[in-house]
């Protein structure tokens, strides 16, 4: 499957709606960001691997954690688990140059190679930080959306903490099998907003993640 034929079976599948998106996908293309050996995989619909036991996500699951997220241009976004950086690139390019990403990754061979990545595909507005996510980064807080892309056993107080009110978190949420969570912060309090799924992904592992 090529770019384009992808893109078609989002739609299809009611998967891509936003437009910013679609753009994103045409611009930050995934097979900069998978290993040499995946290059002719990289627009399967299916998780890859990218090394230290990690995965860059399928695309569905990608698009849908981003729209779920809601981007705007101009955000500050704040993302756990750069992996091989393609969420973080594609953020990006939706936040535009007034906008930015952190991007926080835990391994320091995957925090180079999302760099490396990134740089390559000409992003250049998400930094990235290597260390715990779980707790987030509250150096660049307040943000206006988090999302996770590794599976979390909650969602960590400090993430609510380090969220402008108004802001939005989208986390996938267990530890076999994770439902996929939306919440948002209002004057009264973090409230989840919406639920779905099954998903599996690798586990956040730190403080307020999984133990190693
Ligand atoms: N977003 C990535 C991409 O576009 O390729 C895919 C991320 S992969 C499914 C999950 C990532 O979360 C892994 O790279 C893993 O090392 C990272 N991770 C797990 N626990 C973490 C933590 N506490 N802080 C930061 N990164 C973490």
């Amino acid at each position: 499957m090529g770019l384009e034929e992808l893109i078609s079976k989002m739609k299809r599948e009611g998967t891509l709606r936003s437009r910013e998106i679609e753009e994103a996908l045409r611009r930050v293309k995934r097979e900069w960001f998978v290993p040499e050996r995946y290059k002719k995989e990289a627009y399967a619909d299916y998780p890859l691997h990218i090394g230290e036991g990690q995965t860059i996500s399928q695309p569905t699951t990608v698009v849908r954690m981003t729209e779920l997220l809601n981007p705007g241009k101009g955000m500050k976004i704040l993302e756990i688990g750069a992996g091989s950086g393609w969420q973080a690139g594609l953020l990006g390019h939706i936040v535009g140059r007034k906008g930015m990403v952190v991007t926080v990754e835990r391994i320091r061979s995957l925090a180079e190679m999302a760099r490396k990545n990134l740089e390559r595909a000409g992003i250049r507005n998400v930094r990235i930080v290597e260390g715990d996510g779980s707790i987030g980064y509250s150096d660049e807080a307040p943000y206006d959306r988090i999302i996770c892309t590794a599976a979390a056993p909650e969602i960590p107080e400090e993430w609510v903490e380090q969220l402008k009110e108004g802001g939005r978190i989208v986390a996938p949420v267990g530890r076999d099998i994770q439902r996929m969570v939306v919440g948002e912060k209002k004057k009264g309090g973090f409230e989840i907003i919406h639920e779905e799924g099954w998903y599996r992904f690798v586990p956040l592992i730190g403080k307020r993640g999984f133990p190693r």
